[in-house]
């Protein structure tokens, strides 16, 4: 659109340029005209004067006034024939001599009317007839008539090198002007004509200026001036998607800052946030508001090594996560997080490689926000995971393992960080090969993933588990995973035994991870609530890393939270990990929930972990996964 308005300020100015040029030259053209005219008029006057002078040098050979005083018939026939030369440009034509006082005289006069006697005085401009009789040459000058503009072009008639008498010739050059005047309305009418394009251009400039401010306001977003998604509908159907690269931006616990800061700076933080990414974007590139706080980015792809959706991408995170936005006092940071599809082009529709960049996005923010996720790292992932299931036992290899009841679980103890007695174990899967080596979890169950023999794996965990509690009358937390709760068949299971046998209730323990509750749709919540009416536990596994989000809280009655093994992996000589854990302890402790930190491995942290005033502890530090409970 923007080459469009200077295609066509271009062609507007080009057109006034051509029409003044032209107005100009018509000008020059007249002027020209009437020079030319004026010369071929006065070549024609002196040439008259000329035959005048040769005819009356013809006629008399000396004393010209003594001649003609005496000869009335030779100035009869003189001035018939010079008034035969008069015609509407030659208006006089006529002979005077200069007396002694320095007079003008006539001695012969052409004109047909009002003539001038013999030696009748004539009052002339004496200084230019002067100055003929001086300097023996012709004079040309203009006098301004009552009517018209006419010149007196004045000849000397010599004899003897004396002058003695001077023939004038009156002529005017009206007529020759009148021819050149034809064409003033001519220029009057360019000139209106001239008017009348420029004023249709003007207008018409104005209209389109308007038509595309219009069109502008109806394909752009009010608030961030990014387009819009009728612009996006347009674009879809005309873009070629193999020029871009596609990003989706969606700014971190947005609902947050609304909520504590209100709508009005949520709205300020918008239209800051579109600002910071169009300083990152170049001209070529697409910028979207896709949604509330989502933004769509079609990178167009370029030559360079430096200017690739994910640099762009990661450019726009840093100067995001880098900015203090500021209003009214108030200093609020935030975050992005980014989903990038870089190979556009092998997606059917364009629709399809956005949908494949938000999926990226919901990675990035699954995987805990402030981050730049591309299809690239998604697919190296993919690699990977086939590269490691390379070392992960086989489908069969499972089952076989089932059949020979090769799957075990072990359980680890926890303590409490006060009495450091074991309070409750968590349950662990394993496997052991035919060897009867320990295969972990990591190598066989990303292979039955949605699969049968997945929920086999889960029975198998669950009957172990209710037989074990039933036994040792100790608390027991089980993993169980979203896919798990919702499965009508395990759920059924977990029901069946919560009535069969009412105490299990008190001493068992479900797992769930974090971001499945958070993402948890009416038949999760559903079914956990029915679970946890029996009286059974909820804890909140892995807590920390990835959303850290306390509207789990709200979404279910939350028991036990497992603080994160990678924050206390280190809790010992990472501040920043000491900052979260208590503030983890401290709101945990409002809500009256206990606390677990897993991955004590060192006195180090053991020690720390126990002044922070975590109330229950879990690690190698402390005792490892074992087959039987250490009762
Ligand atoms: P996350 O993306 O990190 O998962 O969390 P979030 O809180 O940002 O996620 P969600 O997409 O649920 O929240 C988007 C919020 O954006 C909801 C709404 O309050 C807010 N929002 C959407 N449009 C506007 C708007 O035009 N102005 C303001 N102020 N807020 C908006
Ligand atoms: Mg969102
Ligand atoms: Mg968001």
């Amino acid at each position: 659109m923007k080459h469009l308005v200077k295609l066509y300020i271009l062609i507007f100015i080009t057109i006034v340029f051509s029409i003044v040029y032209l107005y100009v030259k018509l000008g020059e053209t007249q002027d020209q005209l009437t020079i030319n005219i004026d010369n071929i008029f006065l070549t024609q006057t002196k040439e008259i004067a000329r035959n005048i002078d040769e005819h009356i040098h013809n006629e008399i050979d000396a004393n010209l006034y003594a001649q003609l005083k005496n000869n009335l018939k030779l100035r009869e026939r003189l001035e018939e024939e010079m008034s035969l030369l008069h015609t509407e440009i030659y208006q006089y034509i006529y002979i005077l001599y200069r007396d002694k006082h320095h007079n003008f005289r006539y001695l012969l006069d052409g004109s047909k009317e009002d003539k001038g006697a013999f030696d009748e005085k004539l009052n002339v401009n004496k200084k230019i007839w002067e100055k003929v009789y001086k300097s023996k040459t012709s004079q040309l000058y203009s006098q301004q008539n009552i009517d018209a503009l006419s010149q007196t072009y004045l000849a000397p008639i010599i004899y003897n090198d004396t002058v003695e008498a001077v023939l004038a010739i009156d002529f005017s050059t009206a007529l020759p002007r009148n021819i050149t005047q034809a064409t003033i309305p001519l220029k009057h009418v360019f000139f209106y004509i001239f008017a009348a394009i420029l004023l249709m251009l003007l207008i018409l400039l104005y209209q389109t200026f308007l038509n595309l401010k219009t069109k502008k306001e109806s394909i752009t977003d009010p608030l961030t001036q990014a387009y819009n998604r009728t612009y996006l509908r347009e674009l879809l159907k005309r873009i070629d998607i193999s020029a871009y690269q596609i990003a989706m931006l969606d700014i971190d616990y947005f609902k947050q800052v609304n909520d504590t800061y209100g709508h009005k700076t949520g709205d300020k933080i918008l239209r800051d946030v579109a600002d910071i990414i169009k300083q990152e974007i170049r001209s070529n590139d697409i910028f979207v508001r896709f949604g509330g706080e989502e933004f769509l980015l079609f990178i167009s792809k370029q030559q360079e090594n430096n200017y690739t959706a994910k640099k762009v991408a990661e450019r726009i995170r840093k100067h995001i996560e880098m900015t203090s936005f500021v209003y009214d006092n108030i200093t609020i940071k935030l975050t992005l997080s980014i989903g990038i599809t870089c190979d556009t082009t092998h997606f059917k529709s364009i629709s399809d490689a956005i949908k494949h960049a938000d999926k990226m996005l919901y990675i990035a923010k699954r995987e805990g926000r402030n981050l730049v996720i591309t299809d690239n790292k998604q697919q190296q992932k993919e690699q990977d995971k086939k590269e490691t299931s390379i070392h992960q036992l086989s489908i069969n290899a499972i089952k076989e393992a089932i059949e020979d009841n090769r799957v075990f679980v072990f359980f680890q103890p926890i303590f409490d960080a006060h009495t450091s007695n074991i309070t409750k174990y968590e349950a662990l899967i394993r496997i052991k090969d035919k060897n009867g080596t320990i295969v972990l979890p990591g190598q066989f169950l990303p292979t039955v993933a949605h699969t049968n023999v997945y929920n086999d794996l889960t029975k198998i965990v669950l009957e172990n588990v209710f037989k074990t509690i039933e036994k040792s009358k100790m608390s027991i937390s089980v993993n169980l995973n979203f896919s798990d709760i919702v499965d009508s068949n395990i759920f059924g299971i977990i029901i069946e035994e919560l009535k069969a046998n009412k105490v299990l209730a008190s001493w068992l323990i479900i797992e769930l991870l974090e971001n499945e509750i958070l993402e948890a749709d009416a038949t999760l919540v559903q079914h956990i609530q029915e679970i946890k009416s029996f009286g059974v536990k909820i804890a909140i596994d892995d807590f920390g890393t990835g959303y850290a989000n306390y509207a789990v809280f709200q979404k279910l009655p939350i028991d036990i939270i497992k603080i994160d093994g990678s924050l206390i992996k280190e809790i010992d000589t990472s501040p920043v990990s000491q900052r979260i854990v208590k503030s983890i302890i401290y709101l945990t402790e409002e809500f009256n929930i206990e606390t677990i930190a897993e991955f004590v491995h060192s006195e180090e942290v053991y020690t720390k972990v126990k002044e922070l005033g975590i109330t229950h502890l879990q690690g190698f530090y402390l005792a490892k996964p074992q087959e039987d409970l250490a009762l």
